[in-house]
């Protein structure tokens, strides 16, 4: 039987048990694999990985494991670090986009409302997720491990806290978005974007009490959902500036 030791840094500790983290792991092995499929057999899903380095040399995902190797694993974080002759990210989006298992509803449409293309349904299977964020280079933002390890997807990230308002905060930290913030551009409820609209043209759908104190509304291209600046944008203002207000 062959050994080969990993370490792995930073927060890929995160997918570790517990005795396993930040210590060197030995792994046994006896059949021939590749070090990508070895690092997700011990639990860290590939887009997490920025650079692995095997006796002190940098390889790629395609390297086969050896008996004796040692094997450090850096996530994106210590990027600046760890300087690497590979680099395992994949080149950086132009635009940025997501889409989103169906666990992250309200991480969804907290991206919507700060003005984030994201897609986001409650009965997408995961197939499904990592084709479109092949397709589309949408970063795949999800709670299960499993989705991240398919082969299909390049972009993709693990979204650590359960908390909604804490999740929003951590993905536009990961992905340094907290100057990419324009809210009030999109649907909250499809995605779709937001054109003013005049009043005359929507009357006929608003409450009353909106029809006599209201004069600005915008509707989505996409799903005709009129919006205003009603009772609920204040709070909707006042939670967009306590989210961007973490990235100062
Ligand atoms: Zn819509």
């Amino acid at each position: 039987m062959a050994i080969a030791y990993f370490q792995f840094y930073a927060e890929l500790n995160d997918f570790l048990p517990r005795d396993k983290r930040h210590v060197k792991i030995p792994y046994s092995f006896t059949e021939r694999a590749s070090i990508k499929d070895t690092i997700e057999s011990l639990g860290v899903p590939h887009p997490e990985i920025n650079c692995i380095e095997v006796n002190g040399k940098s390889v790629d995902f395609s390297y086969i494991v050896r008996d004796g190797d040692n094997i450090n694993v850096y996530p994106i974080s210590t990027k600046d670090l760890v300087k690497s002759k590979i680099d395992l990210q994949p080149k950086q989006l132009n635009i940025i986009c997501f889409v989103l298992d169906i666990h992250l509803g309200k991480l969804a449409t907290s991206l919507r409302l700060l003005g984030f293309d994201t897609l986001y349904r409650n009965d997408y299977e995961d197939e499904e997720l990592a084709k479109i964020s092949h397709e589309q280079s949408r970063i795949l933002l999800t709670r299960d491990k499993g989705l991240l390890m398919r082969s299909l997807v390049t972009y993709g990230y693990y979204v650590r806290s359960t908390n909604p308002q804490q999740q929003i905060v951590e993905v536009l930290r990961r992905f340094d978005l907290f100057n990419a913030v324009y809210p009030f551009q999109r649907c909250l409820r499809c995605n779709g974007l937001l054109k003013h609209t005049d009043k005359e043209v929507i009357v006929d759908q608003l409450p009353e009490t909106v029809q006599l104190q209201i004069n600005e509304f915008h509707r989505c291209q996409d799903c005709g959902q009129v919006y205003w600046k009603g009772s609920h944008y204040e709070r909707l203002q006042q939670f967009v500036e306590s989210i961007v207000n973490n990235g100062n």
